[in-house]
């Protein structure tokens, strides 16, 4: 093969590097997903007030492909923003139960997390991870929406991740 054909052999090749990339069926399934991540709509106290913020114009959480959902048949996601008493514990694993495979948990701010505020109350419950998996942490009292908005893409990587490594990270 003379100069000529070997400049243009590996600038096809280029070029084809350029537009071909392979993957696996599982990385293309967590990509898809990870860019449309659907939140359950629900708030538990104060901290909702942030989560709903993150749905106006201002911060504009659609253009990441979430979208809150009514209905935890059409969401994969759970944000847990507010306080979760006892009372209100057995619903929200009831919520959580009837959210379709695979599925995620976001605890926001301090209560979600870990009691916040009300850690010695009889009633609050000491973190949401005592009754659900939780997939992300963020923390504050309360945090503000682009704290969550990071909280989010931090899961859409965590989702990435796991399928890339098959391993389920807690
Ligand atoms: S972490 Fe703070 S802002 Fe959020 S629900 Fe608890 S008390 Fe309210």
């Amino acid at each position: 093969m003379d100069l000529t054909m070997q400049t243009i052999a590996k600038e096809e090749l280029e070029e084809m590097k350029r537009n071909i990339f392979l993957t696996t069926l599982e990385q293309l399934k967590a990509w898809a997903r990870s860019n449309s991540l659907w939140p359950l709509t629900f708030g538990l106290a104060c901290c909702a007030i942030e989560m709903m913020g993150v749905g106006s114009s201002h911060y504009d959480l659609d253009r990441f492909g979430s979208f809150f959902r009514t209905s935890p048949r059409q969401s994969d996601v759970m944000i847990i923003s507010g306080t979760v008493t006892k009372k209100m514990a057995p619903i929200v694993k009831r919520l959580y139960d009837q959210m379709p495979e695979p599925k995620w948990v976001i605890a926001m701010g301090s209560c979600a997390t870990a009691g916040g505020p009300y850690v010695n109350s009889y009633a609050v419950v000491k973190g949401v991870d005592q009754i659900i998996p939780v997939d992300v942490y963020i923390p504050g009292c309360p945090p503000n929406p682009a704290a969550l908005i990071y909280g989010i893409n931090k899961l859409k990587e965590k989702i990435r991740y796991e399928a890339k490594t098959g391993k389920r990270v807690m």
